[in-house]
């Protein structure tokens, strides 16, 4: 089975393959450069969908697409859809430096975050979603050097580390893609 995944992020294919592969052995994935359409969707699924088509647009091939993100409570779920972004830069360091100094003066008792994770699924005659949420706290500085984005900045439920301080295998277990993609693996092996 050949499915397109319209990526043009390594860390997200990596996680996407440790997952799809183990459940599904005869699937191929094909990576398809994500970053031509603009994002201009409202809500994670809109840009996801957008991703999607475009993808499926291209290759005539069955494709998905995730749009993802960090939504933090007492923000009121920003940076959202906004994550890649939030800064005005594409800097992840960047970006993780901005919501750390935002929520500077709020204890960690009301620093409840979760990052987000929608997968749409794109065929010839179907779309269907997937969403992932992983539930957490922002933590008051940046530890860890593994995965990407907001990990360093991010200790999961259950954990007393960062994100960035787990093993992939144990961050492709519980992430918000993770838990969508398990979604997206079920669906496609209903059939
Ligand atoms: P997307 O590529 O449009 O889905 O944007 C996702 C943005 O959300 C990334 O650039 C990261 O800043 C953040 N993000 C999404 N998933 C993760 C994750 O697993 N770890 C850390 N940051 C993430």
């Amino acid at each position: 089975m050949e499915l397109v995944f319209a990526t043009g992020n390594s860390h997200k294919l990596q996680e996407a393959q440790l997952i799809l592969g183990s459940r599904i052995p005869e699937l191929t994935l094909l990576p398809h450069d994500g970053s031509e359409p603009i994002e201009s969707g409202s809500s994670f699924l809109e840009n996801a969908l957008i991703k999607a088509r475009a993808a499926f647009e291209a290759t005539k091939k069955p494709a998905f697409a995730d749009d993802s993100g960090i939504s933090v409570e007492i923000m009121g779920g920003a940076p959202g859809i906004f994550s890649a972004i939030w800064s005005g830069t594409r800097s992840d360091k960047t970006n993780r430096e901005l919501l750390l100094a935002q929520l500077k003066d709020i204890p960690q008792e009301h620093r409840q975050a979760a990052f987000v994770c929608t997968i749409a699924l794109v065929e010839e005659d179907s779309e269907t979603s997937f969403t992932g949420i992983w539930p957490g706290q922002i933590a008051l500085s940046s530890t860890g050097d593994g995965g990407f984005g907001y990990d360093p900045v991010f200790i999961p439920e259950g954990f007393e580390v960062s994100a960035a301080e787990l093993e992939p295998e144990v961050k492709s277990s519980f992430s918000h893609r993770a838990l969508a993609m398990q979604q997206l693996a079920d669906f496609l092996k209903q059939r």
